[in-house]
């Protein structure tokens, strides 16, 4: 699966993030056959209004979503990539996730201690991102170290491997983050990019964590964020982590709705997230459904059928044949499988066939 990292200094909101996605996970876990928590892992249902509509028209028993991982990352403090707090710890857990997720804290509370000493989230980030950086400055050193020696032989990818690792040296001694040398690699420059595992390479979510009374419209402080994650191409919510931690709390759908309109909220912020991080990965969604049950499953954008077939089986992978798909519009609008099977809007797809979101598929395998 695909997990996100939720980071970010003390005392910004993370556990109270955090405790409010694991609860909102077990709740889910009563509905759906699969939820299964670690106490720093957190498994919450993609929310899909699709899905809905096709159990619905394919009378399916049951309705399982997709789900999306969210790792909680303790204690990061200035000082982090020295060993300072939990720092190693904390970095290690970081190189493991897909993306990052940045709590900041944007609201006023002064019976809550800020670290940094006021409540400043372009600081935060940048003592953070800091960390990170040196992290990475590091670790790129000792591999420049290591790879010069072996470049020695003349091998080509050697020295393709060493290449890319000055550029990203370059960049992070310059004070920026190793995905800024994204745009300027060469093809072949890829790979052992990707396998640098850097942390500054990983896509950011920020989430501006605001007052209950800012939940809605936003504040001074949240705009400025929102610059930040334009200018850096990265993406960024508003919620309120209290507000997130009463909703967790809610029994029903109808007294979540109730709830948040209150508020003049649409909806949860943990959806926002949710949705957010979803796309920050390049996920998408496709579909299988019978009478049994309707089912929301996810590959990244671009992947083939076969590689979708994985998803389910790797056994339907390797024994692939061919994929019957229907495309969701054409589903709802003639009313499930067979409805579009005779209106010629079944498709018969093979191997080389690319995968879109909201994919209804079948697919044929031997064995
Ligand atoms: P962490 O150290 O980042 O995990 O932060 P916590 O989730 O433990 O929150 C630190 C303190 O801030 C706790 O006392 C929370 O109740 C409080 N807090 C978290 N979110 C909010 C919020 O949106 N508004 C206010 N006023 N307090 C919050």
């Amino acid at each position: 699966g695909f997990n996100c990292g939720i980071v970010g200094l003390p005392n910004v909101g993370k556990s109270t993030l955090f405790n409010a996605l694991t609860a909102t996970a077990a709740a889910q876990a009563a509905n759906f056959p699969f939820c299964t928590i670690e106490p720093n892992v957190g498994r919450v249902a993609v929310p899909d209004a699709r899905l809905d509509k096709i159990a619905t028209i394919g009378k399916s028993a049951q309705i399982v979503p997709t789900q999306l991982e969210f790792v909680d990352i303790a204690g990061l403090v200035k000082g982090a990539s020295k060993g300072e707090g939990l720092g190693n710890q904390f970095l290690a857990n970081i190189r493991e996730t897909d993306a990052i997720v940045h709590v900041l804290r944007c609201f006023d509370d002064e019976n809550v201690i800020h670290v940094e000493g006021s409540v400043d989230p372009i600081r935060d980030a940048e003592v953070i991102e800091t960390e990170l950086m040196l992290a990475d400055l590091e670790s790129v050193e000792r591999q420049i170290v290591s790879t010069t020696k072996k470049a020695k032989s003349g091998d080509k990818d050697i020295k393709i491997q060493l290449a890319v690792m000055e550029k990203v040296k370059v960049a992070l001694d310059a004070g920026q983050p190793a995905r800024v040398v994204v745009p300027n690699l060469a093809e072949d420059e890829k790979k052992p990019f990707a396998m640098l595992q850097l942390l500054t390479s990983k896509p950011i979510l920020y989430v501006c964590n605001v007052s209950e009374a800012d939940a809605a419209t936003g504040n001074e402080w949240t705009k400025k964020v929102a610059d930040m994650a334009k200018a850096q191409g990265a993406q960024h919510v508003v919620i309120s982590a209290a507000i997130e931690s009463e909703i967790a709390q809610l029994g029903s759908e109808e007294e979540k709705e109730e709830f948040l309109s209150t508020l003049n909220l649409e909806e949860a912020g943990l959806n926002k997230i949710i949705r957010a991080g979803y796309t920050l990965l390049g996920l998408q969604t496709y579909f299988t459904v019978g009478p049994k049950e309707a089912r929301a499953w996810t590959v990244l954008k671009g992947a083939r059928a076969p590689q979708a077939a994985g998803e389910i089986h790797s056994d339907i992978e390797r024994g692939f044949i061919r994929a019957e798909v229907i495309a969701y519009d054409d589903f709802v609008a003639l009313n499930g499988e067979q409805g579009a099977k005779d209106a010629g809007k079944m498709r018969v797809e093979g191997k080389e066939y690319v995968v879109q979101d909201g994919d209804i598929m079948l697919f044929r395998h031997s064995g």
